[in-house]
Formats: structure tokens, sequence, C-alpha cells
């Protein structure tokens, strides 16, 4: 509201220092939550698409100029990425899906295998896509191992972090998300994980100058403009000139609540879905999927007779209609999941609880 009222102009530093000096605050807070070094640069996006888009730009900017490098992720990678390697021009470039082991995690082993494959056959591997925490389970790619991968064939190494990445601000998240600051680039969702309005990610390249050779660009009627002390001015680090000032949704309950009350709520947010996990493991006829990495758990119900696809799925549309809680539904390899994902601040324990009885009567219903 504050940012909407006070309507500044957020594009260029010498416009408005103050908005451009919180901007750059931001992302440079949000580069030492990742870990990066102080060459890291970062913008602000409208959410994590757009950050995904900003990153593989970036990315064919610095490696793939010309065309023809290859593309790696798996099968659980978000739609947005091939939205954005479509933008980005590069919809038709070479693309490996590699195999993942038993916990939805890409295969290293399998990675290195098509990496291979490639440079034997002399396609160039470009752009390795791995995920800080996927949407169907939130399960985080061993990104040490592909970090090492992609420094020894010259890929780039991008995590889509949307979903999971800002976990690093927590202990527990820090320590599963071990390597994300090896990656080039980052995209993060301030408006998932820090809990915030939508209209707020981040995207994030390791070595700043990737975001500038991508998006910098001067005109006669901009030159004047350039020249500010307080750093890079978002205009030249993103597709947008002018833009709201998305910086104040992030700084503002930064600075009102504390960093330790987000840290604390992420921590809960873990805590909550190792609950439910636990939980649902011990109710006869569940199976609660592996255990979550972050705060996704996916799971399913089979009955002793028929079809346990067809009734999880018959199970999740009646906790819908029902409305007391909220899931979604996914399907993986063909069978049938729904997705408990907790991200909201006003969840708590005793909401997981009431989720579990719902679910639990849910059964009973169904089942007559
Ligand atoms: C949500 C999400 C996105 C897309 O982000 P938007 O903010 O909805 O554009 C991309 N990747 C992952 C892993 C996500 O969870």
């Amino acid at each position: 509201m504050l940012a909407a009222a006070s309507n500044k102009y957020s594009g260029f530093a010498s416009a408005s220092p103050g908005a451009v000096r919180i901007e750059n605050a931001c992302t440079q807070w949000l580069a030492s939550v990742i870990g990066y070094p102080e060459t890291a640069a970062g913008t602000l996006t409208s959410g994590g698409s757009i950050a995904n888009l900003t990153a593989v730009v970036a990315a064919r900017e610095a490696r793939d100029p010309d065309g023809g490098g290859a593309v790696y992720t798996t099968r659980f990678a978000h739609y947005c990425i091939e939205k954005a390697l479509h933008i980005a021009g590069r919809g038709r470039s070479p693309r490996r899906q590699i195999e993942t082991d038993a916990s939805h995690r890409m295969s290293v082993a399998a990675l290195e295998e098509a990496l291979e494959a490639d440079v034997r056959n002399g396609i160039r591997p470009w752009l390795v896509v791995a995920s800080g925490g996927t949407v169907d389970t939130g399960a985080i790619d061993p990104l040490p191992e592909i970090a090492e991968l992609c420094r020894k064939y010259g890929a780039w190494f991008h995590v889509d972090g949307a979903y999971g990445g800002l976990f690093a601000l927590c202990d527990e998240g820090r320590e599963l998300l071990q390597g994300i600051d090896q990656a080039d680039s980052v995209a993060l969702d301030p408006h998932k994980t820090l809990f915030l309005p939508y209209g707020t990610g981040a995207a994030l390249v390791r070595d700043g100058r990737h975001l500038t050779e991508a998006f910098s660009a001067t005109a006669h009627y901009i030159s004047p403009l350039g020249e500010s002390e307080v750093g890079p001015s978002p205009a030249d680090l993103s597709p947008e000139l002018t833009r709201h000032f998305r910086a104040m949704r992030l700084w503002l309950p930064l600075q009102i609540a504390g960093v330790a009350a987000f840290r604390a709520a992420q921590s809960e947010k873990l805590a909550l879905a190792r609950y439910f996990h636990q939980r649902l493991s011990e109710i006869d006829g569940f199976d609660p999927g592996p255990a979550p990495d972050l705060s996704v758990v996916a799971f399913r119900y089979v009955p002793e007779g028929g079809d346990a696809d067809e009734f999880t799925e018959r199970l999740l549309k009646h906790l819908q209609q029902e409305g007391r809680v909220m899931m979604s539904g996914t399907r993986i390899d063909g069978t049938y999941y729904i997705r408990c994902a907790i991200l909201c601040f006003r969840t708590h324990v005793e909401h997981v609880d009431q989720a579990i009885d719902a679910i639990v009567e849910g059964v009973k219903t169904l089942n007559g």
C-alpha cells in the first residue's frame, strides 16, 4: 500500500535513489541468504516464472549466444522452465531428461552420462536446471555434485529455488540446500517461502556481470539518468524500465518483524511437514511417500479393494469440496498423489491435526 501510494519510480537510481537503495539492499540480502559472494547481482521480479526466465536469458548470453547447446532437466522441473526456454528463443535446444532416484532427485550418474554423451557427439552442454525443491514433492536435487559436473563440462548451473531456495534462511534448510551457492544463477520467490504478498520474486546471478550483460542497454534519453552512487539500477539488470516499487514488500516486513521471525516460521513449516508425514505413516492404508525434504508431502491412500489412484483422486475431490483444508494433486509416473504443501505463516500444528482429521474422516466417508 505504501509502495503504491508513494508511487516511487524504481527503474533508475538517479530518479529514486531511496527506492533503488532499498532494492539493492534486498537483492544483496537475498544473495547473502543463498551464500553468494559479493560479485553477485540480482533483480526483484513479479515472481518465480520471470525470475527463471531472467536467469535463462543471462545463461543464454553467457554460454549459448549462437544456440545449439544442450539443456538438462528432470521431469520434475517446473513448467515455467519450458516457457522460459521458449521465450528466450531456445525452445528447440537439444533437451535431455535426466532420470531421478527413489526420492525424485536428479541422478548424478545419469546426468554425467548425458553430459559425456553430448560432448562425445560434439554437442555442447549449455544449461543444467536443478530443483531447489520441486513442486511435486519438494525434492532437492544433489546440488554440490551437480555443481561439480557443471564445472567439469562447462555448463551453466541454474537452480530453480522458487519454492524451496529461501529455506536457506533457517538452519535446517541451509543444511538441505548445501551447494546452492555454487549455482551460476538462482530463482527465488519471497512470495512463497518468505510468506510475502504476491508479486515478489527474485533472480540472482553469482557473477553479476552476466546479468548486466544480458539486460543493460543505452539510449540518449536515458544516459543522464544512469549515473549514481547508489549502485546498479534495476533497469540495467532486468527487461523492465518503469516498474513497481516491489522492494518495499520485501524490505518493510523484514524491518518490522525481524529476520528471526521469518526463520522461526520456516523451521515451523519444515517441522509440520515432518509431523504430517509421521502421523500419516502411523495410520493404516496410507502411503505417505518418501520423507519430505522441505514442506511438501505427497501421499496416497491404498484401499483394500479397488484402484488406489482412483480412490486418492476421489479423496482429494472430497476434501476440496468439503473445504476444511486446501490440498492439490499430482501424478508421478502415472501414480496419483495428494499434495499437502505447508507454506502459510498462519498454519500451525492444530491445523495440521485438523487436516489429518479431515483426511481420515474423508476416507471413512468414501468407504461408506
Ligand atoms: C511457484 C514455482 C515457480 C513459478 O513461480 P511463480 O511465482 O508462480 O511465477 C517456478 N518454479 C517452482 C519450483 C515453483 O514452485
